[in-house]
């Protein structure tokens, strides 16, 4: 969960450049007879900052609909440009960061207000986000919970400020093994966030995607400090220089900092890996 930034002059396919790359003719003249109205609907998304949940969906027929979806097929020369136009116009496009979950996968293209229910966004750059797949799987067409709430971040808008937010836990249970969790912390969001944050969190299954990937590194490590029959220092000194360069290479609400943060501590780090 993370804010994404656009360049300071992105630079997009126009919505005329993609209507005249249409090339059926009559669903290009349906583009261009429904412009005004498409700039409007684009320009009250413009208008919602972050609370894009709040637009209604509008009433075009099925054929009409079809029209619009179909402007994102893959076909279209302009369409497909557009689309890795979004990818490349992020300031750290380069880092291939998935904003929903945080993981560095290959981006796939969501479009952040379903195209099914909102075709007339299926062309706008603020309307196709990088997601990786299994976020773009489990997000679907989720836009708006039942009680008409927000179930994720827009990331080009939420999470400026980027605040400190997801935690790890790992401790020992009374059968010996050690139980790593994730989950959400209020105090550096707004109530608001917070509830977003535990939809999300909750939605995209990100405790049991963290902690597949931190069971498999705390695993490695166990291992290593027995073979190597390391002291707690020897130990200690390890975590940290772990610590300080998941924080020079991650975001900081990256599972591996959060991880690392939460077994940074001389009096846990013993326990957790037997370390005398
Ligand atoms: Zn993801």
């Amino acid at each position: 969960m993370k804010h994404i930034k656009l360049k300071e002059k992105p630079n997009f396919a126009s919505f005329d450049e993609i209507s005249k790359s249409y090339f059926d003719k009559e669903k290009s003249k349906f583009l261009n007879d429904n412009k005004v109205k498409i700039q409007g609907f684009i320009q009250e998304f413009s208008d919602s900052g972050s609370t894009l949940y709040d637009i209604k969906p509008k009433k075009w027929s099925d054929e009409d609909k079809d029209k619009l979806t179909n402007c994102y097929s893959k076909a279209c020369s302009k369409a497909s440009k557009l689309i890795k136009s979004v990818h490349m116009n992020l300031e750290d496009a380069d880092k291939g960061v998935c904003p929903f979950c945080g993981f560095s996968e290959e981006w796939h293209t969501d479009h952040f207000l379903p195209k099914s229910v909102f075709p007339e966004f299926s062309v706008y750059p603020k309307n196709l986000l990088p997601i990786c797949g299994k976020c773009n799987g489990r997000k679907h067409n989720l836009y708006i919970t039942k009680k008409r709430c927000k179930p994720f971040f827009y990331p080009l808008i939420d999470l400026e400020s980027e605040p400190e937010f997801i935690t790890a836990q790992a401790v020992k249970n009374e059968k010996g093994v050690v139980v790593i969790s994730f989950s959400i912390s209020p105090d550096e969001l707004s109530k608001d966030e917070y509830a977003i944050a535990k939809r999300q969190f909750k939605r995209l299954d990100l405790n049991n995607r963290y902690r597949g990937q931190a069971i498999s590194l705390f695993s490695k490590l166990s291992r290593h400090f027995s073979n190597k029959s390391l002291t707690l220092n020897a130990a200690f000194k390890i975590i940290e220089q772990n610590y300080n360069s998941s924080q020079i290479e991650e975001h900081k609400n990256h599972w591996k900092v959060v991880f690392y943060k939460s077994i940074y501590n001389k009096k846990t780090l013993p326990n957790i890996f037997n370390l005398k």
